[in-house]
């Protein structure tokens, strides 16, 4: 595994993933707010589900620029038309954290202190697959035999799905693959380009027990939410492994003192 140590390239690299996206952003919305239409208007939609389709796999491939040879495999999935879903649970495998948290920095310091979570408008990662095949299907040449797509429902949508991005990718906060540390990122920071902000390590994984510390590098428990009541909840040891499965069963205690459990694929 060829990996780069330098943070500073990584974050570069990163930011160059969120560059391209935000150019793209700004096409899609460059395109649907310019009335005029060409002679046939499923040429607009068809740009407008190239890009949106560019952009989703800069954001489901960003996390892996530290790591060269993951991220050409991943990069190659998407080429030969893998399916959306099974190549997003092949990068969890790799970074459970790979998926962009939308946050809000809280101060206006030059390098920001402190972030609260945005909890909703976001694009999801159910919605990033819905989208992301929907686009798809605009993509590929129409089947004689089968419905055309409805281009009338699907335009309007656009400025929706567009904003959900945005939401999404704003400022966020991520993991690289094979790094600690988290970095803070604003899509449009200074002179309108990509700014990110590498922090510190925020959790100690001498506390983590041993299969979380040897199959998940780069997941983080102090930051699972409970999918009842989204509070930060309690890691409690031990996790355990399923071979047979290639499972792996992490448990924690929700402030509101209920139970629950993530079940993480591994290899
Ligand atoms: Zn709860």
């Amino acid at each position: 595994m060829e990996n780069s140590n330098d943070e500073t390239d990584d974050l570069s690299k990163y930011l160059d993933c969120m560059q391209e996206i935000a150019l793209r952003l700004i096409g899609i919305k460059l395109k649907i707010n310019e009335l005029k239409v060409t002679c046939y208007k499923y040429i607009e939609v068809e740009f407008i589900c190239l890009q949106f389709r560019k952009i989703l796999e800069f954001i489901a491939l960003a996390n892996l620029v530290s790591n060269k040879e993951e991220y050409a495999k991943k990069h190659q999935n998407f080429a030969n038309h893998y399916h959306a879903k099974h190549i997003l649970r092949d990068i969890e495998e790799i970074n459970p954290n790979f998926y962009p948290q939308p946050i809000q920095f809280i101060s206006t310091d030059e390098i920001p202190q402190q972030v609260a979570d945005i909890e909703s408008g976001y694009l999801t990662k159910e919605e990033f697959l819905h989208l992301y095949n929907e686009c798809s299907e605009f993509l590929h040449a129409k089947n004689p035999f089968a419905a055309p797509k409805d281009l009338e429902k699907f335009y309007p949508e656009c400025e929706n799905w567009l904003n959900k991005i945005f939401i999404l990718l704003y400022q966020h906060q991520t993991q690289l693959i094979d790094t600690k540390q988290y970095i803070w990122v604003d899509l449009f920071g200074e002179d309108g380009y990509a700014q990110g902000h590498v922090m510190e390590s925020i959790f100690n994984m001498n506390n983590f027990d041993d299969n979380l510390k040897s199959h998940l590098k780069n997941y983080n428990p102090e930051s699972e939410k409970c999918p009842d009541h989204g509070k930060i909840s309690k890691f409690t040891s031990p996790s355990k492994l399923n071979q047979i499965d290639k499972k792996l069963i992490v448990n924690f205690e929700c402030p509101d003192g209920h139970q629950f459990t993530r079940e993480f694929y591994i290899k």
